[in-house]
């Protein structure tokens, strides 16, 4: 018996519906769980697979192996199985992210959690916490041994700085995380100093707008450098069809391709990755980014990430470094994503087009390795 209390505070208050015709979900290729399986062996055993990716599990196969799930109903984007799908196929838009404690966290790439309507978010999640009961009892004593060893390892490298008083920084100066020039002094401050302090990004600085816009731009086009299609980040467009965007091998010019429901991949154009560059934001394009750096800010899983990257780099950065560093990375990347989409789709920089950069981003974010697990 593992005793253990949810944090429901990222769900509170909020509403989220699933779209119809949307199905961007079902490009994820859900894991099918061991009580799972025997449905699908049973009645579709050429569709129960080893997933793509590094970490293998049992998966549901998909279309031309880079398409959405074999399940996915070419007309209307409906699943063929909806009473037998899984259980992350029925927890979408929602994680639960196990650390050593549990949260429940929403995933902004969904556009039903961008409409307003829907059930109440916190009455679904407690229903999928209740779900997820056995899988958490499992997760949770391991997760909380991973976490006492980084505790144990960044306290002895000196390194551990307390998570509550950085995140309770950022908080009282969300304005700033979405000023680009700020979040360079950030970066800046992360290289060269042993402990960064928010007031030292304040100060004026000689960096220009043109670094930033090429150092955002070399963060996104890591994540779109693979010649793997299945492994590129997919953008579920305002008119729900699924995009994709791979940069050249010289890393020079970036191809949109549209992603049909076949699994079949079309040319759409192309752009110079010099003409994409940050751009200002407009007043309500600010607002809508400032409400997503308090929700990165209130992940576990975004702290999670953190701490993977200071074990991965042997402990040799201080939290606050490596804490700003990552979220004013994180921000640029939404920034420059917005100035990309609003080449291809004239979205700008407004509410509209830093919501679709988010949309775009948010599932590349999750996707971050973690000290934790999700169940
Ligand atoms: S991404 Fe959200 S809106 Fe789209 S199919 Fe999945 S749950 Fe529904
Ligand atoms: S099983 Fe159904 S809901 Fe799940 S990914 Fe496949 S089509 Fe989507």
């Amino acid at each position: 018996m593992v005793d253990y209390e949810v944090d429901y505070s990222d769900v509170t208050g909020k509403k989220a519906e699933c779209l119809d015709g949307c199905g961007m979900c079902c490009l994820c290729q859900p894991e099918v769980l061991p009580e799972e399986r025997a449905f699908f062996k049973k009645n579709h055993p050429k569709c129960l697979v080893r997933s793509r990716g590094p970490d293998q599990y049992f998966a549901l196969a998909l279309k031309n192996g880079k398409g959405s799930c074999v399940f996915l109903n070419e007309c209307g984007r409906r699943c063929k199985v909806y009473d037998h799908r899984t259980a992350y196929c029925r927890q979408f838009p929602y994680h639960i992210y196990v650390s050593d404690h549990v949260k429940v966290e929403l995933d902004y790439s969904c556009r039903g959690i961008w409409t307003g309507n829907g059930p109440d978010a916190l009455t679904e999640a407690k229903c999928l916490v209740s779900d997820a009961d056995s899988r958490i009892a499992e997760a949770l004593p391991q997760a909380r041994e991973v976490y006492r060893q980084f505790y144990e390892y960044a306290r002895e490298a000196g390194v551990m700085g307390d998570p509550s008083a950085i995140r309770m920084s950022v908080s009282e100066n969300l304005s700033n995380f979405t000023d680009p020039m700020f979040l360079g002094r950030l970066l800046d401050l992360a290289e060269l100093e042993a402990q960064v302090n928010i007031a030292g990004a304040k100060k004026e600085s000689k960096i220009s707008l043109e670094e930033l816009s090429e150092a955002a731009g070399e963060t996104v086009l890591d994540s779109l450098s693979s010649d793997d299609l299945f492994n590129l980040p997919v953008y579920g467009a305002e008119d729900l069809s699924w995009n994709l965007f791979q940069v050249d091998r010289d890393g020079k010019v970036i191809e949109w391709l549209l992603l049909d429901d076949r699994g079949e991949v079309h040319h759409k154009g192309f752009v110079d990755v010099s003409e994409v560059k940050l751009q200002p934001l407009e007043p309500d394009g600010r607002k809508v980014l400032e409400d997503y750096v308090a929700v990165l800010n209130g992940r576990d899983s975004f702290l999670g990430s953190v701490y993977y990257m200071m074990n991965e780099n042997d402990y040799e950065d201080d939290l606050s470094n490596a804490y700003y560093g990552s979220l004013a990375t994180s921000v640029l990347d939404v920034m420059w994503r917005a100035a990309l989409l609003d080449h291809f789709f004239g979205t700008g920089m407004g509410a509209r087009g830093i919501r679709e950069a988010i949309i775009f981003y948010d599932m590349d974010r999750l996707d971050a390795p973690t000290i934790g697990a999700f169940v």
